[in-house]
């Protein structure tokens, strides 16, 4: 009889959409599972062309070295390479001390690997110098929902309840392109007569399906929430009972939103006064209603306040604890929720502990057997340890897992620069990405179909990838390649099996935050996942959050005052528009797989920016012609494509693309100061055309 399809979930998104992988015909079948409560049987292009990954040419299947700088990369043995990246990890750690070396996570690692990485860091290296792609991604909602209500889950609740919201305001969030089958669940409300307003400077696909868009200026999210509390405090539609009892800090937040009349958030925002009063309204006198906002909103040098103003305006209505409301953040990476709990962030330790606190560090080090005062200080954020690599006191030898930094990072020309200033570059991915093109050593590793392992979607539930297939030739696991690596600089306690490492997680995170210890595979197995915080095995999962309190001190949500800072870099004379950067539908992150996979590649027209048409008639360039971006930082060649939805001061851009195309060349790297997020989402941009000779950057590899 032929073996079961396995059950697993699609490699991309945070949805983690539920899939089936059939062997037995001789290649992989993949299939949506009809069940999962994420997709329900949906799935988007990425998923359905998941599997085109497994065998593709480009796979790299054997360790990789350079003999020297400048010399191309050439197969080697996985021994020659392991000792080739011990020698350099040793020798940068005697010459530089111990924070010489650094790691570079991954949204989109497992939590066993994700776990693992910070413990090699902190044990095998003894490195304080550890960070991560999901900086870039939800550092700003993580530190404003921590700050407010205690706990940093993006969806309170399953993601099923948003089809029973009255009114939704979604903050800077494209689901219906991001990640199409979760747009079941509101085009399910809105079927039920629920209301929807979006807030995009773009007429994005999930804005044209809204009841409402109102059109911001980047970077003025934060007066528009203070303009709506405004409204709603001086129409008496505060949830006052709900504010004395749940929360602290409202009177001065109340008195600061005096100040943000809608038409003084119409001159800020560009949202003109009425819609501001119809948004407020509409939220304010629905049953249920929920706010919930993503890189939109969150990507900015005051993200972090940005996040919190939308708490704010979500705390006065009581909606936090309320069923089928409250406010949530839409995850972006794979793993982007578990990723940051269990370590691989520069400040903290296992089940979301913070590394600066005592109590913290003796329970880690005790399950990792290693004394306390060995475990490293904080170390720098992640676009802090890049800007500084190769530098006097900054990281001489890094390893990036998973992550490509090359074509992610802010300002990446000149993190480009950095990576090529280090003694030692070793990158462990599945294709040789524009970063791994730059390493001494690539590391082959085991993709999704190949590894088993948990991973935590957008809601909060602990969910188990499985493999399916073996990797193809010399391929290992990134656990495997860590246990190794943790030996030959002689440190133990490292195993390579995903089951005992999760058990160890499981024990690590006890107390914590995120809590994990009542969860164990047989548990995920059993059902469709496990929500954390689960602590013991003996009780229940936690689907729904802040029902009874806040997991704060004083058990209460606490407001925080905002005030509007505008950009850290507004338009002038010499670059006088907008930019703003996204994703599109065919496309993921930094493009490392997706682009590889024709049939995505072949639909999305590639790199593309749009702009609207009168921009487009001020600048002289065509629908269709090449057009040059240009910021302090570099300038970037795309075809330009007329789109009147959005805002004619703004440009949108994809950031899939290495290269010539690599948006990211352009943006801005100016830190939040709670978070270290850069300023992704807003930049002064010039706009020009580009003229018929301008380098195409149609290819695949954006090269
Ligand atoms: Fe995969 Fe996300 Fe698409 Fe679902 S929505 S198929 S998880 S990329």
């Amino acid at each position: 009889m032929a073996p079961a399809p396995t059950k697993t979930h699609c490699p991309y998104c945070s949805l983690q959409c539920g899939i089936t992988l059939d062997t037995s015909g001789g290649r992989v079948e993949l299939a949506p599972q009809r069940d999962f409560p994420t997709n329900r049987g949906g799935l988007c292009a990425k998923g359905w062309t998941a599997a085109d990954l497994l065998g593709h040419p480009d796979r790299l299947t054997g360790p990789l070295i350079r003999d020297d700088r400048g010399s191309p990369l050439r197969r080697a043995s996985w021994n020659e390479a392991l000792e080739r990246v011990v020698a350099a990890f040793q020798r940068a750690q005697r010459d530089h001390g111990p924070n010489a070396v650094g790691c570079f996570g991954g949204g989109g690692l497992t939590n066993e690997k994700a776990y693992q990485l910070g413990k090699f860091a902190r044990v095998a290296l003894r490195t304080s110098a550890i960070d991560y792609n999901g900086r870039f991604c939800m550092s700003s909602a993580a530190a404003a929902t921590n700050r407010s209500f205690g706990i940093d889950r993006g969806l309170p609740f399953p993601l099923a309840d948003i089809a029973q919201a009255d009114v939704i305001l979604l903050v800077g969030s494209n689901p219906a392109e991001t990640m199409p089958p979760a747009m079941q669940f509101f085009d399910e409300g809105r079927d039920g007569g629920a209301k929807h307003i979006v807030v995009d400077p773009r007429r994005t696909a999930t804005a044209a399906r809204a009841d409402l868009h109102l059109q911001p200026v980047p970077g003025t999210d934060l007066a528009l929430a203070n303009g709506m509390l405004n409204v709603i405090a001086r129409e008496g539609l505060i949830d006052e009972e709900y504010v004395a009892a749940r929360t602290t800090g409202f009177e001065a937040v109340r008195r600061g939103v005096r100040l943000y009349w809608p038409d003084r958030a119409e001159r800020i925002t560009g949202v003109p006064e009425n819609d501001i009063v119809v948004a407020a309204r509409m939220l304010a006198k629905a049953d249920r209603a929920m706010i919930l906002t993503a890189r939109g909103a969150e990507q900015h040098s005051s993200g972090t306040d940005t996040a919190q103003a939308f708490i704010n305006l979500a705390l006065a209505l009581g909606l936090p604890g309320r069923p089928f409301s409250g406010f949530a953040t839409i995850t972006g990476q794979g793993n982007g929720q578990g990723g940051r709990e269990h370590g691989q962030k520069c400040d903290q330790l296992p089940g979301y502990r913070r590394l600066d606190d005592p109590v913290a560090r003796a329970h880690v080090a005790r399950v990792w057997g290693i004394n306390p005062a060995d475990l490293p200080a904080p170390g720098q954020s992640a676009y802090e340890m890049l800007s500084g690599m190769g530098s006097s006191g900054g990281v001489r030898a890094l390893w990036v897992l998973a992550s490509n930094v090359a074509v992610s990072a802010p300002n990446a020309l000149h993190v480009a620069e950095r990576l090529k200033a280090l003694d030692f570059l070793v990158v462990s991915d599945i294709f040789l990405s524009e970063t791994a093109a730059l390493a001494d050593v690539v590391l082959p590793t085991s993709q999704w179909a190949e590894e088993s392992g948990t991973m935590t979607n957008l809601e909060g539930r602990v969910i188990m990838r499985r493999a399916a297939i073996a990797p193809p030739g010399d391929v290992r696991s990134d656990l495997d390649v860590m246990s190794d690596l943790a030996k030959r600089l002689g440190a133990q306690g490292f195993s390579a099996d995903p089951k005992e490492v999760f058990e160890e997680l499981s024990r690590a995170s006890q107390g914590g935050k995120a809590d994990y210890r009542g969860i164990s595979y047989e548990r995920i197995e059993a059902g469709d996942g496990v929500f954390w915080p689960c602590p013991s095995a003996m009780y229940p999962d936690t689907p729904r959050l802040f029902v009874e309190d806040f997991p704060t001190p004083d058990r209460r949500a606490h407001f925080h005052v905002t005030e509007q800072q505008g950009a850290a870099e507004l338009p002038d004379d010499d670059y006088p528009y907008y930019l703003t950067t996204g994703r599109v539908l065919r496309q993921y992150q930094s493009g490392t797989q997706t682009r590889r996979v024709a049939a995505l590649a072949d639909g999305d027209g590639g790199p593309v920016a749009q702009l609207h048409p009168t921009l487009a008639r001020r600048v002289g360039v065509g629908d269709g012609e090449k057009v040059r971006l240009t910021t302090r930082r570099g300038e970037v060649v795309m075809t330009a494509r007329m789109d009147r939805g959005i805002r004619p001061d703004t440009v949108f851009a994809p950031f899939h693309w290495g290269g010539a195309a690599c948006i990211n060349r352009l943006t801005n790297p100016e830190l939040d100061p709670h978070s270290r997020m850069p300023s992704f989402k807003v930049c002064a941009v010039a706009v020009s055309p580009a003229g018929a000779d301008a380098e195409p950057v149609t290819s695949r590899e954006g090269d």
